[in-house]
Order: structure tokens, then sequence, then C-alpha cells
């Protein structure tokens, strides 16, 4: 069953030490939150190879009700980005 509901893509991931990230990353949807920093939960360290090959990561769900893309704990933007050393979400706009 389809609910014709598209989550926003992530449309870049700079944090290569992620197992998800092959040139970007390859997660079926990732959740982003902290309550002090709008950053990505799915960020793994691992020997495992993550993800799935032919699939662009989507935002399933993200907690960082403040942020002014974000309505019932679900992302709004149309694409976001992640970054910097601690996997956060680059896209995040306080409301
Ligand atoms: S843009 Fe805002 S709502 Fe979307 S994933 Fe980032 S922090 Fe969450």
């Amino acid at each position: 069953m389809s609910t014709g509901v598209e989550m926003p893509r992530v449309e870049d991931c700079t944090v290569t030490r992620c197992s998800y990230n092959q040139n970007g990353c390859h997660a079926f949807a990732i959740t982003v939150g902290s309550s002090d920093q709008a950053r990505c939960h799915t960020f793994v360290e691992s020997p495992v190879r993550g993800g799935l090959e032919m699939s662009v990561a989507q935002v399933g769900a993200c907690q960082r009700h403040d942020c002014r893309h974000n309505s019932e704990l679900e992302c709004r933007a149309p694409g976001i980005q992640v970054g910097q050393e601690t996997a956060d979400c680059l896209t995040y706009a306080p409301a």
C-alpha cells in the first residue's frame, strides 16, 4: 500500500566514516534528533557496510520540533544536507 507521501531526500552527506555512506547516504531512511543538536541518529561506525545500493536516503523522522521545516515531528524540507564531525542536519533552521 502506498501513502503517496514523499519524504525529504538526504541530498548530501559528507560524513564518510559512517557505514551508510558510499558517495552519499544509502540508508533507506534516517532519523534526526537530539535535544541539543539536530544530529543524524542513524549514523553508525561499523565494519558492516550499510544501506541499499540503489537507494537515496530519506528523512523518516525528525525530533527537532523547533526547526522551521518540522511539522508534527516530520521534516517538510524539500531535501536536507548532513555534515560536520557530529553528523548534523545542516538544513536545520530554528523557527
Ligand atoms: S531540516 Fe529541520 S525538520 Fe528537517 S531533518 Fe533537518 S532539523 Fe529536522
